[in-house]
């Protein structure tokens, strides 16, 4: 792990928690990568390319699932997320 990494806590605007995750670096959170996730509660593994998945409580769109580097990733409709650093 990066020394600047942290765990976050990711929630939907309407106050469902969605992943906690681990965030390498500084910065803007923009997109998260499946293979980090600690724990995901909306399903994200396994989804195909340009799903959008939606929040299990308020139906909200979360964003699209897109190949970034070869890897599954979920690129965030900011509108709709909160990130808490713990
Ligand atoms: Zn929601």
């Amino acid at each position: 792990m990066s020394r600047t990494g942290k765990i976050i806590d990711i929630d939907c605007q309407c106050g469902c928690k969605l992943f906690r995750y681990y965030k390498a670096g500084k910065g803007r959170l923009i997109k998260l990568l499946i293979s980090r996730l600690s724990e995901d509660r909306v399903g994200l593994a396994g989804l195909e390319t340009h799903s959008k998945p939606v929040c299990p409580a308020c139906g909200s769109e979360l964003g699209i699932i897109m190949m970034i580097h070869g890897e599954p990733a979920l690129k965030l409709n900011q509108g709709t997320i909160r990130g808490v650093r713990i």
